[in-house]
């Protein structure tokens, strides 16, 4: 009786064989250490989807046997005074000539089931919020070169180091191109792009910031004659992938200037759809809720819910409430809601109720706090970011409006689904392959095409239609809460891109 070892087309097994004849063959398990790194991972710091995925997929790998670890700035959250570090590692880069010191914090009683390092940069990185500050191109830089350097420190090499969006995606070039690091270059590298729109544009008299490299590859930081964060990461990262399949196919004509370098790398991106974190999300046992419900139970709770914001929000409960849940900028059209939902108010004559949750543009923000008087009892937002009332929302609501122009992957709606909340979608991106119009065979939500005040009004009136067809309902809400989007599929076709 003999072992071998065989590859077969990637899939490592064991074969076992007496003589000539195979007697069993064995998948042979082989354990992967992943480092993710990211500007944001929940709960510790959570801006968007980015947050989610971060503070979610690395728990689901190391559930399927693998070691995933998070690295991230020590941005000044609650989570940093609430919970118990040590220091790991202290290291000093040089960033344009200067000397800059920098800590790794290392959470110590995995609490969020996986590894979660911080990297401290005093005056740099240990603020509060996560984006926008005007001096954000040089603390990202830092962050993604004292992380290099960190791990050239390691005894060890991980298998991968998995970088999400522009924030780290210098990584890859860094680890292949800074003479002081390209030892680390046999390294996998593999970008994940959650949102193609924000690229990390530097002008070129910054490239100073990165430690030392080889000019010879200037072409692989350049685009358009600036250097482009994103850009340089998928070129360099060994795998690219997007949030969703629909993306990917969308980034090939609308990536804000990319588009012909995602042509032309295609060969190495994939996409793969975002899950949902069940265990955080789940509308049977989420923390957030006062009254809790599953599929064959949702009826009382779920309008118990309801009560509880349209008692706070001054709403009808006999109403269908549609809410909205996210950042007021362009993508997600939330310039258009303003007038949308008057129109809808008006011409509707106030058949159906609006919640807007979310902040942003300015003169988006003043416009749906205006209209909070001129329609009250109808409509009403909350201008800011509050997690618990987000849940409460999903919970409570009969629809989740998403009018999106871009939308990469989209959780919103997948969590809405979860809790019995019918998404209201614009075809577009992950919205796309995640939700079937219910005029489509087996459909249960409503789809527009077009990101437009008249468009958007006539999906809510397809709504209401919806709303008071009761049968209909009954049929929808409880199936919508079974369609599975956990992170358990999605986890394992990552590892496959590990090893692709
Ligand atoms: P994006 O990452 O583009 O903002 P996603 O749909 O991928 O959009 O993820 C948005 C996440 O952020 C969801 O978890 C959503 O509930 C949350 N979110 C967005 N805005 C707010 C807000 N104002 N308050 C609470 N949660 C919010």
């Amino acid at each position: 009786m003999k072992v071998i070892q065989i590859l077969k087309h990637q899939n490592i097994c064991l074969q076992i064989t007496a003589g000539n004849e195979k007697v069993m063959q064995i998948p042979y398990f082989h354990s992967m250490e992943i480092l993710h790194v990211s500007a944001e991972c929940y709960p510790v710091a959570k801006v968007g989807g980015l947050g989610d995925v971060v503070g979610a997929l690395p728990k689901y790998q190391q559930k399927l046997g693998h070691i995933a670890k998070v690295v991230m700035p020590m941005h000044r959250t609650h989570f940093l005074y609430e919970n118990s570090f040590e220091v790991v590692h202290k290291g000093t880069i040089r960033i344009a000539g200067k000397a800059i010191d920098y800590t790794i914090i290392k959470e110590k009683t995995n609490r969020l089931g996986f590894d979660l390092y911080m990297v401290d940069i005093w005056g740099l990185l240990d603020r509060e919020r996560v984006y926008g500050y005007d001096d954000d191109i040089y603390r990202y830089v830092s962050f993604q070169v004292a992380v290099v350097d960190w791990l050239s420190h390691w005894q060890h090499r991980p298998s991968v180091v998995h970088v999400h969006d522009h924030h780290s995606a210098l990584i890859p070039f860094i680890m292949q191109h800074c003479f002081q690091y390209n030892f680390l270059s046999e390294i996998k590298t593999v970008l994940t792009i959650h949102n193609a729109q924000y690229q990390g544009w530097m002008r070129w008299d910054q490239a100073v910031f990165l430690p030392p490299w080889d000019t010879y590859k200037w072409g692989l930081l350049d685009w358009n004659h600036s250097i482009n964060s994103l850009g340089a990461g998928i070129k360099c990262a060994n795998k690219v992938n997007t949030v969703s399949h629909g993306y990917l196919e969308e980034i090939r004509y609308h990536a804000n200037g990319l588009e012909n370098l995602f042509e032309y790398e295609r060969g190495k991106c994939f996409g793969i759809l975002n899950g949902i974190d069940t265990e955080i999300w789940d509308p049977e046992t989420d923390n957030y809720l006062e009254y809790h419900f599953n599929p064959s139970n949702y009826i009382e709770n779920k309008l118990k819910n309801k009560k509880i914001l349209c008692d706070r929000f001054n709403l009808d409960i006999e109403k269908p409430l549609i809410i909205f849940i996210g950042r007021m900028v362009g993508e997600k059209a939330a310039d258009l809601l303003p007038q949308a939902i008057s129109d809808c108010i008006r011409y509707m004559e106030g058949r159906m109720n609006f919640l807007v949750l979310g902040s942003g543009s300015s003169f988006v923000e003043s416009q749906l706090e205006e209209m909070k008087s001129r329609y009250f009892g109808f409509y009403n937002s909350l201008i800011g970011y509050n997690e618990e009332l987000s849940h409460i929302m999903y919970a409570g609501a009969d629809f989740l409006l998403m009018p999106s122009r871009v939308e990469p992957c989209g959780l919103n709606q997948m969590y809405a689904l979860r809790y019995g909340t019918i998404p209201i979608v614009r075809r577009t991106g992950g919205l796309r392959d995640t939700v079937t119009d219910y005029g489509e065979p087996n459909g249960f939500g409503v789809c527009f095409n077009d990101t437009s005040v008249g468009d958007i009004s006539h999906a809510v009136y397809r709504a209401l239609l919806l709303y008071e067809d009761k049968v209909k309902m009954k049929n929808i809400i409880p199936q919508i809460m079974q369609i599975d989007h956990s992170w358990e599929s999605s986890s394992q076709i990552y590892i496959n891109l590990y090893n692709a």
